[in-house]
C-alpha cells in the first residue's frame, strides 16, 4: 500500500504530465525545466521579530483575515515537503527562493544585519536538503550598507547562493543614493543579479495608498520608479555591468520605453541643458535590466514585451504562495508562444543568468 506522501507525489506527477499543461500536437514529456524565479518563503525569527515590531510581514499583498493570512504563512514557512508537493503538483521543477517583502528592511540595522545572515544560513540549508529542487536568492540589510557588501560576499562565495534580493525602498531611501554603493559595487564584482521586489510604496510615493490598487499599482510604480532613479543617477553608466531583475513583467517600463526616450531629451534641451546619460533611458533597461513574469503571466503582455525587450531577458515566476503556481505554468504553456522560446523563459534564461544548474 502507497504511503500518503508517495501516493500525493504520484498524485502531482500525473497532474504535471496531464496534457492539460503540454500545448497539442507534441509529446508530453518536456525537454526544459521549469524554473520559477521569484518564489517567497518566510522564517519564524523574521515573524517574530516583525510581530515584536509590530510590523505586518508580507507587505500590502497580505490579506487581513486571519485564516486566509495564516495559510500563507504556513506555505511561505515551509522549505520541505509540503513546498515540493506543491511544485510538483503545478509541474515546477526549481524554484528560486527569497525572503518575502519586506523582509529585514524594516527592522533596526543591526537586528536585520543579524536575521539576514540567519535567512541566508537557513535558505542555503533548504537548497542542500534539495540542490535539484531549490536555489536561493541572498537577504541583505540596506541599512548597514558595507555590511551588506560583506554578506553577500559570503553568501555568494561561501553559501553558493544565485544572486540577491532587495525590496525596494529601505526607510523610504532608494539604492541610488550614494550610501548604498558598496552594495551596488558588490553586486557587480561578485557578478550576480540584484532582483528588486516590490513592497509597500515610501512615504514620498503619496496617493499610492488606493484600497485594491496597492498591489497591482502601487507596486509597480515603486519599483518602475526605483529602476528610473537608478538610470537617472548615472549608476549604469558607473557600473555598466549591474544586472538588475524587476518582476511583474517589467513594472510597467516595457510599455513606457518610447516615451521615456523622447522626453527624456527633449525635458533635457527644455532646460537648456545636454542630457547627462551616455545611453537612451531604453538602452539601459535593455542592458541591465532582466524582467520576469511574476503576476503577469498573461500572453498578451507577455508577446509585446517580448518585442520590445527579447525573449532573451525574460524569465519565467510564479510568485508562491501569494500566486497560483498551476494556473500560471498552464497559461505560459497554452499560450502560442514557440517551444523553443517557452524552453527560454522556463529553463535557460534563468540557469544563465542566475547559474541555475
Ligand atoms: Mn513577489
Amino acid at each position: 500500500m502507497l504511503s500518503k506522501r508517495a501516493f500525493l507525489s504520484a498524485a502531482a506527477s500525473a497532474v504535471a504530465a496531464s496534457p492539460l499543461l503540454s500545448a497539442p500536437g507534441r509529446p508530453s514529456k518536456r525537454t526544459y525545466r521549469r524554473i520559477a524565479t521569484e518564489e517567497g518563503f518566510t522564517l519564524p525569527e523574521v515573524d517574530a521579530a516583525a510581530a515584536a515590531a509590530n510590523r505586518a510581514t508580507g507587505g500590502a499583498g497580505m490579506p487581513n483575515n486571519p485564516a486566509v493570512r495564516e495559510a500563507f504563512r504556513k506555505a511561505a514557512r515551509d522549505l520541505g515537503a509540503g513546498r515540493i508537493a506543491a511544485m510538483d503538483a503545478a509541474g515546477i521543477d526549481v524554484a528560486l527562493l527569497s525572503l518575502g517583502s519586506p523582509g529585514v528592511q524594516s527592522f533596526p540595522a543591526a537586528q536585520a544585519s543579524e536575521l539576514a545572515r540567519l535567512t541566508n544560513d537557513r535558505v542555503a540549508e533548504a537548497v542542500r536538503a534539495y540542490p535539484k529542487r531549490f536555489a536561493a536568492l541572498a537577504t541583505v540589510a540596506p541599512q548597514d550598507p558595507r555590511a551588506a557588501a560583506q554578506e553577500l560576499e559570503r553568501a555568494i562565495s561561501t553559501l553558493k547562493l544565485n544572486g540577491v534580493l532587495i525590496n525596494s525602498h529601505t526607510a523610504g531611501e532608494y539604492l541610488d543614493l550614494p550610501k548604498f554603493r558598496p552594495i551596488l559595487e558588490a553586486v557587480q564584482a561578485l557578478d550576480v543579479p540584484l532582483y528588486i521586489h516590490p513592497r509597500e510604496p515610501a512615504p514620498s510615493m503619496a496617493g499610492l495608498d488606493l484600497p485594491g490598487f496597492n498591489v497591482g499599482w502601487g507596486y509597480g510604480v515603486e519599483v518602475g520608479t526605483h529602476v528610473l532613479r537608478l538610470i537617472a543617477a548615472g549608476v549604469f553608466d558607473e557600473l555598466p555591468r549591474l544586472k538588475i531583475v524587476i518582476g511583474h513583467m517589467g513594472e510597467m517600463l516595457p510599455f513606457y520605453l518610447d516615451r521615456l526616450d523622447n522626453r527624456y531629451v527633449w525635458e533635457w534641451n527644455f532646460r537648456g541643458k545636454t542630457p547627462p546619460l551616455k545611453m537612451k533611458p531604453s538602452d539601459y533597461i535593455r542592458r541591465n535590466v532582466w524582467i520576469t513574469t511574476s503576476g503577469v503571466n498573461y500572453w498578451q503582455p507577455l508577446r509585446y514585451t517580448i518585442e520590445r525587450v527579447g525573449i532573451e531577458r525574460i524569465l519565467f515566476a510564479a510568485d508562491y504562495p501569494y500566486e497560483d503556481m498551476v494556473r500560471d505554468v498552464a497559461a505560459i504553456e497554452q499560450s502560442p508562444l514557440s517551444i523553443a522560446d517557452k524552453a527560454r523563459l522556463f529553463d535557460s534564461n534563468a540557469a544563465r543568468l542566475f547559474r541555475i544548474v
